[in-house]
């Protein structure tokens, strides 16, 4: 809004921001300097006001301008060069200025917003103390929920466990907030160290946050008083965004209790279900983890012994086509690892043979080999598996000795088996 507002601001003083006084006052008197109105809006400067605009990061303060007992909802709140404009609804055509308005804030909107601000600061300055270093990158509150970037090294679990302890620390050491402004040959003196701001404001006096002994930062926001008024902190969710620059996510006060309550329910019912403690569902759950990848390894074993056994089976029903013994067949347990193994280990021991085998478990997959005296009289496995694979929409390789052919169906593989055999058998002949 602000582009199209800057053009009815002209020759409007300066509107006296209160809410830097007092975060807490919620009501307040002021008189209407100026109003203008704009496709059913209505936009109002007041001599002074405790709505905090849009900025920093906070979102703005909403709420009501009562004039002459008209209730305004204040939808948006902006600062454009130093005078405040509270874009209202309904509007109307009456003249209000030069008239008295009643300011009322949504304090539950706005004491959240506070909570959130200030849980940033010590958030910020929890990461640098874990971190060692690191540098304010952007920051957006949304309802109790707050995301904070911060150019640093990678943050572990480890060190983002450690960030939320010192943080809820500070909370709880009820430690005052001060706000106070500096001069800029004030400011160079304390200027390491001070977080938030991405760079100097250009304001003669600038307004400095201090959590005593744990942070200070250059700040226009609105903040608690103590920081035991904000509750709690609860990281919830933390993200890379490009190399050296990490992304937090946190609930703050009411919000961050109640994800925590519904957390530590979940895992009581989980718990209950179980039939455990709560405290046990980490040693249950990696026993069972551990139990489950023990299970699959003597399947997988399992699997195995049954594939050489039934391949065993398959190689004593060979058959024999003029002087070669030709072995074709499906193993529905049998992978084309352990048969590539397989089909190496007999077509060394016999010169003669050739086989053709479809493995049915995970991929499909066709393994097919034959024996030196053929590969002598000039077949290639890998190219007769890639040609027939291909006409059933697979695909095929290996070598001159073996060949492995997949991307087909289980039904595709058993007319696969086919007409390799059909291949050898008139090569042979
Ligand atoms: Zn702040």
């Amino acid at each position: 809004m602000k582009k199209t507002l800057i053009k009815n601001l002209e020759g409007v003083p300066q509107t006296k921001l209160l809410y830097f006084k007092d975060p807490y006052k919620f009501k307040f008197k002021a008189e209407i300097l100026k109003k203008w109105e704009v496709n059913g809006k209505m936009y109002i400067v007041l001599d002074k006001t405790y709505f905090y605009p849009e900025g920093g990061g906070q979102p703005s303060d909403k709420g009501y301008v009562s004039v002459e007992d008209k209730k305004y909802s204040v939808v948006d709140v902006q600062k454009i060069k130093g005078v405040i404009v509270h874009e209202c609804v309904p509007s109307t055509t009456k003249s209000l200025e030069g008239k008295e308005a009643l300011g009322e804030i949504d304090s539950k909107r706005r004491v959240s917003n506070m909570r959130c601000h200030t849980a940033s600061h010590i958030v910020m300055s929890a990461i640098e103390k874990v971190k060692g270093k690191a540098q304010y990158a952007g920051f957006g509150i949304e309802e109790g929920k707050v995301r904070l970037d911060v150019q640093t090294e990678k943050i572990t679990p480890e060190d983002l466990e450690e960030i939320e302890r010192r943080s809820n620390k500070v909370i709880y050491q009820a430690i005052p907030v001060k706000t106070y402004f500096v001069s800029r040959s004030e400011l160079e003196k304390i200027l390491t160290g001070l977080h938030w701001a991405k760079e100097i404001p250009l304001e003669e006096k600038v307004r400095i946050v201090e959590i005593e002994g744990f942070d200070k930062s250059i700040c226009s926001g609105t903040h608690c008083l103590n920081t035991i008024e904000i509750g709690m902190i609860k990281v919830i969710n933390k993200f890379r965004l490009q190399k050296g620059v990490e992304r937090i996510e946190f609930l703050v006060g009411e919000e961050a209790v109640n994800e925590t309550l519904d957390y530590m329910n979940k895992l009581s019912s989980l718990a209950r279900k179980l039939n455990i403690s709560a405290e046990e569902i980490p040693n249950v759950l990696m026993k069972l983890r551990n139990e489950k990848k023990r299970m699959e390894k003597e399947i997988e074993e399992m699997k195995q012994e049954l594939t050489e056994s039934k391949f065993r089976n398959l190689i004593s029903k060979k058959e024999l086509i003029g002087t070669v013994e030709v072995v074709t067949g499906l193993l529905r347990e049998a992978n084309a690892k352990t048969l590539g193994r397989l089909v190496k280990k007999e077509i060394e021991e016999n010169e003669n043979l050739f086989i053709a085998v479809g493995g049915l478990s995970g991929k499909p997959a066709l393994v097919a080999g034959g024996g030196s005296q053929l590969i002598k009289k000039g077949l290639n496995v890998s190219q007769v598996v890639s040609e027939v694979c291909q006409t059933l929409g697979g695909r095929g390789g290996g070598s001159k000795n073996i060949g492995f052919g997949g991307g087909l169906t289980s039904e595709n593989i058993a007319k696969a088996v086919e007409k390799v055999k059909e291949r050898i058998v008139s090569f042979i002949k």
